[in-house]
């Protein structure tokens, strides 16, 4: 590969994003944490809005986890962000506040995989460590040719070495960078530029007419579907809330839901556990929402507390509703 050739089409042609300008670990660090299954445009206001509020480690450490929840709702998978909470917790306790400097230190941190060390490693401290992800991984497999299946970890193991040969004998910060903005402008999963590539002369996927084709990647499970009665539950002083424990939305709130295709069964189970729920309206709207891996098909319903209480239910009055962290799924309720 002419690493040079790339490094200099780098240089020129990539977009100005605020987190390519940085060299602040930190910032590279929040930005990459985002950055995963999340969209560049849609991270681009959280991030400014993010470093804003917590510019280093010191003021994400001291964040009250339910703001910050709130701070980044719309983004989803927010198992993400209390991981980062506690990994600035652990950079406060073990080193003072500053970033860690070296990959074993910094892959002992919550949340933290060998993607983003490598990106951190790379990006700020300019240190040869292969970053893969997605748009490496596309590039890779069309230049080299390689029609391994890669959603297999093997699979990609080749690659991260492969990568990481590469990374040694390039300009670290500057070649994970081009590698990742060729992926998301040139070669792009759906009709590639390789008309304006900097890599056209030697890529074998281009020069077979395979670019359409590479990289292979065996067909995800279909996304399990749930159907949910999900319930407005009104008393004298508000809605009740539910705090999820689940992995998925963790942390976040959300209506009371009940995984039924009916909503009398539903009243009828709540009664059995002495809260007794008195049906204002037939179903309000059926709302549905997809996740990576799923579907929630939601049929909601109003009603008031007649009587009982379950001991994970808070109320909260209309200003709190709107304070608290929501997922995006029931927000739209
Ligand atoms: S020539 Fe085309 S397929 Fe090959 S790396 Fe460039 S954009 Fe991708």
């Amino acid at each position: 590969m002419d690493i040079k050739k790339l490094e200099n089409w780098y240089l020129k042609h990539h977009r100005r994003l605020p987190f390519r300008e940085s060299k602040d670990p930190y910032q590279i660090w929040v930005s990459e944490i985002m950055l995963q299954q999340t969209q560049v445009e849609t991270v681009l206001p959280f991030f400014e809005r993010f470093i804003k509020k917590y510019p280093d480690v010191y003021h994400l450490a001291h964040a009250n986890p339910e703001v910050l929840q709130k701070d980044v709702e719309g983004l989803g998978y927010y198992r993400r962000f209390s991981n980062m909470h506690k990994a600035a917790l652990e950079i406060e306790d073990h080193y003072q506040g500053q970033f860690p400097e070296t990959y074993e230190k910094i892959i002992g941190l919550p949340g933290i995989g060998k993607y983003t060390v490598g990106a951190i490693m790379s990006i700020a401290y300019n240190q040869p460590v292969s970053a893969l992800d997605g748009n490496v991984i596309r590039v890779l497999s069309r230049f080299l040719g390689n029609s391994q299946d890669m959603r297999l970890e093997k699979n990609k193991k080749v690659l991260d070495k492969i990568n990481q040969d590469l990374i040694e004998h390039a300009a670290p910060s500057i070649y994970t960078q081009a590698m990742m903005e060729l992926g998301a402008l040139i070669c792009r999963p759906k009709k590639p530029e390789c008309e304006r590539c900097p890599l056209n002369d030697q890529c074998y996927a281009y020069h077979h007419q395979m670019t359409e084709a590479l990289p292979v990647l065996s067909p995800l499970k279909t996304k399990k579907e749930t159907h949910y009665i999900t319930l407005i539950i009104k008393n004298d002083h508000g809605i009740m809330l539910r705090k999820r424990d689940e992995s998925l939305l963790h942390g976040m709130y959300e209506y009371p839901q009940f995984e039924s295709e009916s909503i009398q069964s539903v009243l009828s189970d709540l009664e059995n556990e002495g809260i007794i729920l008195e049906l204002i309206d037939q179903s309000l709207k059926q709302i549905t929402h997809v996740f990576t891996h799923q579907i929630w098909r939601m049929d909601v319903y109003r009603v008031r507390l007649i009587s009982g209480k379950n001991p994970h239910w808070i109320v909260a009055d209309e200003q709190t509703l709107n304070q608290l962290p929501m997922a995006i799924a029931h927000r739209k309720i």
